[in-house]
């Protein structure tokens, strides 16, 4: 894609985002990479759904500011394009109701993923990194356990993170994210959380070690 694209892209996964409730206000960051060592990305304090092309600022990925007013979340962002190669775009957004888990549930290490076949083949798992102060190099630090093997990462009591290899993988992460998160909380009320038998998961893992581990 060029980079033209690549800024629609961004501009339409941010009114996407927001028309699906999961960011509000001037919340969350975009990122794709446009070279080896360029990245660009969503200008910090301004609100996802009404984004120009032109708002968007260029970064390096050794954090050197080439335009614009980059988000001040970058860090996180540079995180991942330095520890995965194949990654091609960057979303951070606050999914209300993967958030609300680990606000619930202070000790889950990933979301339930044994009772839902979805979670399994579309991600493998959802690791909940433990939480970091916004805007600082710790967050940056908190995920890099996870990568580059996790491509949905929920971040404690903040939000969450997603890449891929296209921007539609990265922005497919964060809807499964929160469409899981919502199934699960709806089970939890409705009585509480069953598992998948062990022969369905073998089975269900199985088939998501093919390889490409792509988020579907
Ligand atoms: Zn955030």
């Amino acid at each position: 894609l060029k980079n033209t694209e690549l800024s629609q892209e961004i501009l339409e996964i941010g009114r996407r985002l927001h028309t699906k409730n999961l960011l509000a206000a001037a919340d969350g960051n975009i990122s794709c990479r446009i070279s080896e060592n360029e990245i660009l990305i969503t200008p910090s304090g301004i609100n996802k759904a009404f984004l120009k092309p032109d708002q968007l600022a260029v970064i390096t990925i050794d954090n050197k500011i080439l335009s614009g007013s980059p988000s001040s979340e970058r860090l996180m962002h540079l995180e991942v394009y330095r520890n995965c190669p194949h990654a091609k775009c960057v979303i951070h957004a606050h999914p209300p109701t993967a958030v609300a888990w680990s606000v619930a549930h202070p000790n889950l290490k990933e979301l339930p993923s044994e009772c839902l076949s979805e979670i399994i083949l579309a991600v493998g798992k959802i690791p909940i990194a433990p939480y970091a102060c916004p805007s600082t190099q710790q967050m940056g630090d908190r995920i890099r356990p996870y990568l580059p093997d996790c491509k949905v990462i929920v971040l404690a009591r903040h939000g969450a993170l997603t890449w891929g290899e296209s921007p539609q993988e990265a922005y497919n992460g964060m809807e499964r994210l929160e469409h899981s998160a919502q199934i699960l909380m709806y089970a939890h009320m409705l009585g509480g959380l069953t598992s998948l038998a062990k022969e369905e998961l073998d089975a269900l893992r199985t088939i998501r070690a093919k390889p490409g581990g792509n988020t579907l």
